[in-house]
């Protein structure tokens, strides 16, 4: 797979937590990266454990994808990197704070992709991965559920991933020297396995395995469960948790797709294990992957979840010859390394 992989990548939120493990994944395999990161949800210090992980060339821009006065700079340095093609991972992703602030949500998630997009036609690069979600399912699928379930996002943010999803469509069947791959992405966990790299939220975590981890490493008292009485065999919810180097690979196997592609064209495709776990197997994971307590509380149902979603991946394994290989112990012991090695993550 290296050798066939796509040289020239850009990388639109590089220095993120699934970016960085983006870049490892395409330096390693031979490939030069352009990283534009403007540090929103990301620190410095990720790029320095990225190239320590990962030799090859490495490029760097701190820009704001998503600011209009920026545009001519990002347009410019692209260009004179002679891209490929790029995978765009840059834009906010809390679910809670969309709701709160849907018009920064739409214009920061909007903006920073139709600049990209623009970029790469300048650049003439027209090779493109997003970073789409499984939550553009919303709630109205039973699972497994494939690229061919119906969508419905449920919150801003959500509603920003199946939006740009469209934009890249419609980019593609304009014009069919561009090829598109929206990968929708499940709950991506876990850690790099050398613990140098990994997610790093700026604030109190939303997500569960960032919350477990930090009450592990016993930054916070207990977690609270979301509901313990929806129809699913123990009453919490149920997720198809992926391993974020797994993911990784996933990016590395769509360029190298979007590369043999004869015709352009865009598809969805599913990044999942095609296995669900509820909240209750996972803490029981993490706390023998860390061998600390995990004190938690049942609490009320989180608005806007649901019951279970889980993946069919059948399409990645038929299109990209990708298959999620890592298992929840996998994703738990690496997770526990990332966090017990890095208790404040990045800042200290
Ligand atoms: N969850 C929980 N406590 C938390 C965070 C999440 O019980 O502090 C549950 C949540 O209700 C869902 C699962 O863990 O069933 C995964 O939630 P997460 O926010 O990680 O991902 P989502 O699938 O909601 O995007």
């Amino acid at each position: 797979m290296a050798n066939k992989m796509t040289k020239r990548i850009v990388v639109a939120g590089g220095a993120g937590y699934i970016g960085s493990h983006v870049c490892v994944e395409l330096l390693t395999g031979g490939a030069s990266a352009l990283v534009i990161d403007n540090f929103s949800n990301a620190h410095p210090e990720a790029l320095n454990r990225i190239r320590e992980l990962a030799s090859g060339d490495l490029e760097f821009l701190e820009c704001d994808l998503a600011d209009p006065a920026q545009k001519d700079t990002i347009i410019g340095a692209v260009k004179n990197f002679r891209p490929d093609g790029a995978v765009h991972l840059a834009g906010l992703k809390a679910v809670g704070e969309s709701v709160e602030q849907p018009a920064r949500y739409y214009r920061v998630n909007l903006g920073a992709a139709l600049t990209l997009i623009e970029a790469l036609e300048a650049a003439d690069a027209k090779k493109l991965v997003f970073s789409s979600s499984a939550t553009v399912y919303g709630d109205r699928n039973q699972s497994p559920v494939d690229e061919s379930g119906l969508t419905g996002a449920t919150n801003p943010y959500g509603r920003t991933k199946l939006f740009i999803e469209d934009i890249a469509k419609d980019i593609a069947r304009s014009d069919d020297e561009w090829r598109v791959v929206n990968l929708r992405y499940f709950n991506p966990v876990g850690a790099h396995p050398s613990g140098r790299i990994g997610e790093d939220p700026n604030d109190i975590p939303n997500n569960l395995f960032p919350f477990i981890a930090q009450v592990a490493v016993g930054r916070r008292d207990k977690l609270q469960i979301f509901g313990d009485d929806y129809s699913t065999p123990d009453g919490t919810g149920v997720r198809d948790y992926i391993h974020v180097v797994d993911l990784a690979r996933g990016h590395a196997a769509a360029l190298n797709y979007l590369t043999t592609q004869k015709t352009g064209g865009a598809v969805d495709i599913n990044l999942g294990t095609g296995k669900g776990f509820s909240v209750l197997e996972a803490v029981a994971a993490f706390k023998r992957a860390s061998n600390r307590d995990i004190p938690y509380e049942i609490a009320p149902r989180r608005d806007g979840d649901i019951a279970e979603i889980y993946a069919n991946a059948d399409r990645a394994e038929k299109l990209l010859g990708w298959r999620a290989e890592k298992t929840l112990e996998n994703m738990c012991a690496d997770h526990w390394r990332w966090q017990s090695q890095n208790p404040d993550g990045y800042k200290a």
